[in-house]
């Protein structure tokens, strides 16, 4: 079922969702059953998948000279996906990525989702490679989030990349995007950001996933902003409990966000590690029954593969 009928199905009430990524090549898929398995009580309607771009690693050669090789770390999102759906009877939402795929790849990946009745995606341009210093796009692949869009639209509408034939297959995925409550870091200001959600939504997304926050009024006022811009889609918060100190620098830096000053002062008084994850649980409860309040039509928990802080919070609000 499309993301947007379970939100509409579920006639106001808040629902639940969370995300996983894949294990690290190599590994089994087990570590993503047992992230999943004490969060099922909760019945998610919809399990995303995350999808990694390959990054650089150096392999010493026999000459002693270093080679540069591109290597995808986690693998998997398509099979995940499935492996999910039909062990779980649930949906799945696999991430989509500009960077790291050629169209064509794209492309035979959206078929393959099809046959396998994956019926959403998450379309992203996808994070930049670790030693790039900024997104840097796949030789004939997508620059931006809104030109995979376009072709995901386009194979809906039975247009393929090479083949224009009257009666090819029609896809019929339901669409999610990328919303920013605090900017995307690249958007000199919220109204550019609002400018191309606003164009993804014209062009087909049904729905917006958000950054993490932790100050719900960023939430609201994205919300009334996108709102106030004509994007009127489902805006799913995307929230994520802070569990350890040395996380109020991270999460600030990789994700660009701000951490509220009555949070950091909490996390520095804290007397121990366990001090802090509680702190962050109890932090997150409270802006979950806020969320709630305000008519949140889901929240999407990044569990990052750990789910006992996750399954606290679910406790406390479903
Ligand atoms: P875009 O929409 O392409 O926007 C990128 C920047 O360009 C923005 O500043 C925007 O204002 C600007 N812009 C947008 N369209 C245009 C245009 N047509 N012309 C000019 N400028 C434009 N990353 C991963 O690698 N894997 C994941 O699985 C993943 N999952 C995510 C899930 C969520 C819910 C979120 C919020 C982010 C996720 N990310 C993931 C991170 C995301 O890929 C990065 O934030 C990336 O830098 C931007 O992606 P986007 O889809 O918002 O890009």
């Amino acid at each position: 079922m499309k993301i947007t009928e379970h939100i509409q199905n579920a006639n106001g009430k808040t629902l639940f969702s969370f995300e996983l990524i894949p294990p690290l090549k190599g590994h089994s898929i087990q570590g993503i059953y047992d992230a999943i398995d004490p969060l099922m009580e909760f019945k998610p309607p919809f399990i995303d998948v995350t999808s990694l771009r390959e990054d650089f690693i150096y392999k010493e050669q026999e000459n002693g000279l270093l080679q540069k090789l591109a290597y995808r770390k986690r693998p998997g999102t398509i099979a995940i996906c499935a492996a999910i759906m039909n062990k779980y009877k649930v949906d799945t939402v696999p991430h989509l990525l500009c960077g790291g795929f050629t169209k064509d790849e794209t492309e035979n990946g959206l078929i393959d989702l099809h046959f396998l009745g994956i019926e959403n995606v998450l379309v992203l341009r996808g994070d930049a490679r670790k030693g790039d210093s900024s997104f840097v796009p796949t030789p004939n692949g997508h620059c931006y989030a809104t030109d995979l869009l376009q072709q995901v639209v386009n194979m809906n509408n039975g247009v393929y990349l090479h083949e224009h034939y009257d009666n090819m297959l029609r896809t019929d995925f339901c669409i999610g995007v990328a919303g920013y409550p605090e900017k995307h870091f690249e958007a000199p200001n919220l109204k550019t950001d609002f400018k191309y959600l606003k164009q993804k939504v014209d062009m087909g997304a049904g729905f917006i996933v958000t950054q993490m926050f932790f100050d719900n009024q960023r939430y609201f006022d994205f919300v009334n902003g996108c709102r106030a811009a004509g994007i009127n889609v489902p805006i799913i918060p995307g929230l994520k409990p802070v569990t350890a100190s040395k996380q109020l620098i991270s999460l600030a830096k990789t994700f660009h966000i701000d951490i509220p000053e009555d949070l950091s002062d909490a996390i520095h008084d804290a007397k121990s590690e366990k001090d802090v994850k509680e702190i962050g649980i109890e932090w997150m409860i409270n802006q979950c029954k806020e969320l709630v309040k305000f008519g949140a039509p889901v929240l999407h928990f990044y569990t990052m593969g750990n789910p006992g802080p996750t399954k606290r919070i679910a406790e406390a609000i479903f």
